[in-house]
């Protein structure tokens, strides 16, 4: 059979936010697929037995829609059940099952994969009818496929997520950290998705797994089918859909370029961060996975400087044990070549939830009960997390961070539990350091209003100005639609930060970046001229920072911040900081400037 694809070339324009560039074959991932597997059959002896496999699918999906609706029946319940009978009319439609049919035998695929090209097909067709009540009813087709593909899995609850051999890339409208941990990995070359922002957990994971990635496509998902071929641009921001020839060989000779230089950038890695007129900046890590230490040390990390504990919580179905944090942790703050190890407690709720309360009821999660708040009312969760760091404190130097700190209050509470935790296992017996540095973040506005407070309660400030600019612009980090008002180099982002720094050296405590500011090439002078202690970020950005700041001076990032400061607006900031960096690094910026 033939395939129903056009090869059109399309160019899509998103927010690119892990750079680099992944050129492959588009898998469509929708969560419908999350619990299925996808292989090609090595065999082709093995086609009769998958035919068969899939009408057995197709009979017992039957069976159990006509259980339902005759359950519905009883209870006279009366408009589902004609849906289901619509449903049961595809079910058996000559159509749909002969297409399913003919790409298990012609391309060699799994029932489950020939089932999702059955339904990218329809889809396609119903998106092409101009009617919206026509065009929706493609969710009578998904609804379908996916009952067939639940029970092509036996219902089985842990189904390996695999996509052959060859790599993808996945194309999805949005990917929960959920969903990436379903899937190899190893096999994934790069993402593109309909939404998400710069700091989106899509785009922080892209970013820590060193996998291109353009978000806030809007519709990529209509536009693209699995084995479409297609590039990501993570560093420009854009996607191409069936690239022709020529543009295919400027992208294979961009991405050697990209390699070339990111391979060249390694050397300053080993490198200190200090300016030419000797001013030295600390260099953290920014990590969620214990598995990115070695590449964090690679890239000249000095430290971890934010450990987003969350991901413990979303990986699986019930809650960490102590032990389970102990032995995670124990693997961080034990790492040799790091100087110390920040560990953030659990920042839940918000954008991340853990697999067990799948979504927020909350309006708006992100000024809901998240990260701090949520530990505080949660007392027991929050003390075991606290127990596990007190014990790893003991096997090498740890650093405790508190996230979304809103109040001397809240700080006070934290610090409470803290203490106790420590009695208790002092009371044990349990080996524990005889300290431990306690910073908060900075990312609520309040916060930074009463830093010179919250400074006399801790060691040390993180500023995490992914939730700062949320927070203090009103603009969802999460939102696409808004990427554009998302500005680091707002001049109230820039007096907020300035404040803080301000407030922290007067009061002789440690600051540090951790947001996603830290590691942006264009915005190092900026925040060297504020005179930040430390600037945590992940580890591709480490050496590309040391660079620039090894060629600069403090007074030149003075200055600049001086001019930076002297404007109105946002975008006169922002062209005055470009102009410069551009003229003063120009083969730094020279990438994005292609
Ligand atoms: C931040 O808000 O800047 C930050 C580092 O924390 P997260 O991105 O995990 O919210
Ligand atoms: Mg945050």
């Amino acid at each position: 059979m033939s395939d129903d694809r056009t090869n059109k070339t399309f160019v899509l324009k998103g927010v690119g936010v892990s750079p680099g560039i992944a050129i492959g074959r588009c898998y469509r991932f929708d969560p419908l697929d999350s619990q299925v597997s996808f292989y090609k059959l090595n065999d082709a002896s093995l086609i009769p037995e998958e035919v068969l496999r899939f009408k057995k699918a197709l009979k017992e999906s039957e069976q159990q829609l006509l259980e339902i609706q005759k359950n519905l029946k009883k209870e006279k319940v009366t408009e589902p059940v004609y849906i289901i009978d619509v449903h049961i009319l595809i079910l058996k439609d000559k159509i749909f099952i002969n297409r399913t049919i003919s790409y298990i035998r012609n391309q060699g695929v799994n029932a489950e994969w020939a089932l999702r090209m059955t339904l990218d097909h329809y889809k396609q067709i119903f998106e092409g009818v101009k009617d919206a009540y026509i065009s929706s009813r493609v969710s009578d087709v998904q609804y379908v496929v996916q009952r067939v593909l639940r029970n092509l899995s036996g219902e089985q609850k842990e189904v390996t997520w695999e996509v052959g051999d060859d790599g993808v890339i996945i194309v999805s409208r949005d990917l929960s950290p959920a969903d990436t941990a379903q899937m190899k990995l190893d096999k994934i070359f790069g993402f593109a998705t309909d939404s998400g922002g710069r700091t989106s957990h899509t785009a922080i994971v892209a970013r820590s797994l060193e996998l291109p990635a353009v978000v806030g496509l809007d519709d990529i998902t209509r536009f693209v089918h699995t084995g479409d071929e297609i590039i990501v641009d993570g560093t420009s921001g854009l996607v191409v859909i069936n690239p022709y020839s020529d543009m295919l060989r400027r992208y294979e000779e961009k991405k050697r370029h990209y390699d070339a230089a990111k391979d060249e950038y390694l050397k300053y890695g080993k490198l200190p961060a200090v300016t030419l007129d000797d001013y030295h900046v600390g260099i953290g890590c920014n990590i969620e996975f214990v598995e990115e230490i070695p590449s964090a040390i690679v890239h000249g990390a000095e430290n971890i400087g934010l450990y987003r504990t969350e991901f413990l919580y979303i990986y699986r179905e019930d809650l960490p044990t102590e032990e389970d944090h102990f032995n995670n942790y124990r693997q961080v703050v034990t790492e040799k070549n790091l100087s110390w190890s920040t560990i953030r407690t659990f920042d839940l709720g918000g954008d991340k939830f853990p697999n067990y309360q799948k979504q927020s009821k909350e309006l708006n999660p992100q000024m809901g009960m998240r990260a701090i708040r949520f530990c505080l009312k949660e007392v027991e969760i929050f003390k075991t997390q606290l127990r596990a760091i007190w014990r790893v404190s003991a096997l090498g130097k740890t650093k405790i961070l508190f996230p979304m700190i809103s109040s001397v209050d809240e700080i006070r509470e934290a610090k409470k539990l803290l203490e106790e935790t420590r009695q208790e296992l002092i009371e044990e017996g349990v080996a524990i350091a005889p300290e431990i540095e306690i910073g908060v973040m900075i990312e609520v506005p309040a916060a930074v209003v009463i830093a010179d407070k919250l400074a006399r309660e801790v060691d040390f400030f993180s500023i995490g100005t992914n939730d700062l600019i949320q927070y203090s612009l009103a603009i969802d980090r999460a939102n696409e639609r808004l990427t554009f008002m998302y500005e680091p180099l707002h001049p109230a982002v820039l007096r907020l930060i300035k404040n803080v720094v301000d407030m922290a050296h007067k009061a002789n405590i440690h600051v540090a970046m951790c947001g996603e500011m830290a590691g942006d090439p264009l915005c190092v002078l900026i925040l060297l001229g504020m005179e930040l202690d430390e600037l945590s970020m992940n580890h591709l950005a480490i050496p590309r920072i040391k660079k620039i700041i090894r060629e600069s001076t403090l007074k030149e990032s003075k200055l600049l911040l001086k001019k930076a400061f002297s404007f109105n607006t946002a975008s006169e900031v922002r062209a005055c900081v470009h102009d410069y960096m551009i003229k003063r690094f120009p083969d730094e910026f020279k990438i994005e400037e292609d």
